[in-house]
């Protein structure tokens, strides 16, 4: 059993089973999530006997095997990381000058098969579990060797995004319990304003986000109408834009409106970017404080979608702030090694 993954109170329960006191579960929390020790001889606490006791049990403290990691010139890095089953995920690192953020995957696949995203075209195979989840943020600290968990100041790997593979609000109690293991004080200690949570709009889980977790909020808007939003994301039919930003609504009455939604908005020529689309987009939003974040898309082979051009882009950000709305035009990082948003797919998708 891989004691990644379970809750403080689950690991505990393991350790009273085993006839232990509830202080060591304390102690194993430490080991685990703040030192990041794999090996349970290293840690010195517990005493001998409890150590042996563990190893006896067949417990274990497993990451997904590695089995490709591939570095851009702009420093970008991705692993493809494989679990047990064999199944795997992409995970990425996007470095900033003195710190950075991961980028985690929720699924193997995605069900949402939004008609832009690479991962979208890969077939959805299965949800990760929490501990699946949170062992993948561990590879990527591993990969970096930046244990025990630095302060805040001086972490590398200083934020998360939920932006991976897969669609975090269909998968969210283990996302959530994923999350809240990361979050947690003791251990890793990601605070809650260093994670973005990004959902393509399943709306009646999105002011579960801000009750539960209260972690930033990104959505995959990249449609100002229902019209365009039903041809390129097809959830948009189960959750129409109307419920999408109700669902943001409540999001900020939950989480108050110093939480800026960022609105994602991928930039597709003769699709969504037009002067009249800018116009609607600012109408959709009214009311709420909202962000957005201009994606030029990142072509991939067989998609039938190309980029707006370079001049298009600037105009369309330049008519969002001419109406005070912040809208940079995000820079692509990783393009080359296919670690650029949306373009996340692993090899048995490609098969
Ligand atoms: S954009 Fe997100 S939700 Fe849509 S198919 Fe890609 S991974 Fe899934």
């Amino acid at each position: 059993m891989n004691l990644i993954g379970l809750s403080r109170a689950e690991l505990q329960s393991e350790l009273e089973k085993m006839g232990e006191k509830p202080f060591r579960a304390k102690q194993l929390w430490h080991w685990i999530y703040f030192q990041g020790k794999r090996d349970f001889e290293e840690m010195t606490s517990l005493g001998k006997p409890l150590r042996q006791k563990l190893i006896d049990s067949g417990y274990t403290l497993n990451r997904p095997e590695v089995v490709r990691e591939q570095n851009a010139a702009d420093r970008t890095r991705k692993w493809l990381f494989k679990f047990n089953d064999g199944q795997s995920v992409e995970t990425v690192y996007i470095p900033e000058e003195d710190r950075g953020a991961v980028c985690l995957s929720t699924q193997v696949g995605c069900p949402n098969g939004c008609v832009f995203c690479h991962t979208g075209s890969q077939r959805f195979t299965r949800n990760l579990t929490a501990g699946e989840f949170v062992a993948q943020f561990m590879a990527a600290r591993d990969s970096y060797d930046e244990w025990p968990s630095p302060s805040h100041e001086t972490r590398y790997l200083s934020n998360i995004v939920v932006m991976g593979m897969g669609e975090p609000l269909l998968n969210y109690e283990n996302v959530k319990k994923g999350l809240q293991i990361i979050m947690d004080g003791e251990g890793i200690a990601i605070s809650k304003r260093r994670i973005t949570l990004s959902t393509s709009g399943v709306a009646p889980m999105i002011p579960r986000v801000a009750e539960d977790l209260g972690v930033k909020l990104a959505v995959s808007l990249h449609a100002p109408t229902n019209e365009i939003r039903d041809k390129i994301m097809p959830i948009n039919r189960k959750y129409p834009l109307e419920e999408l930003i109700a669902a943001c609504r409540k999001f900020q009455e939950i989480g108050g409106t110093r939480q800026y939604i960022t609105m994602e908005y991928v930039m597709l020529d003769g699709v969504n970017d037009s002067d009249a689309d800018a116009r609607e987009l600012m109408r959709l939003v009214k009311g709420l404080a909202v962000k957005f974040n201009l994606i030029p898309f990142n072509e991939w082979r067989g998609c039938p979608f190309k980029c707006s051009s370079g001049n298009r882009i600037r105009r369309f950000s330049a008519l969002l702030e001419e109406h005070n709305y912040a809208a940079p035009v995000r820079q692509s990082r990783g393009q080359e090694i296919m670690a650029a948003c949306g373009q996340l797919k692993t090899a048995a998708g490609q098969a």
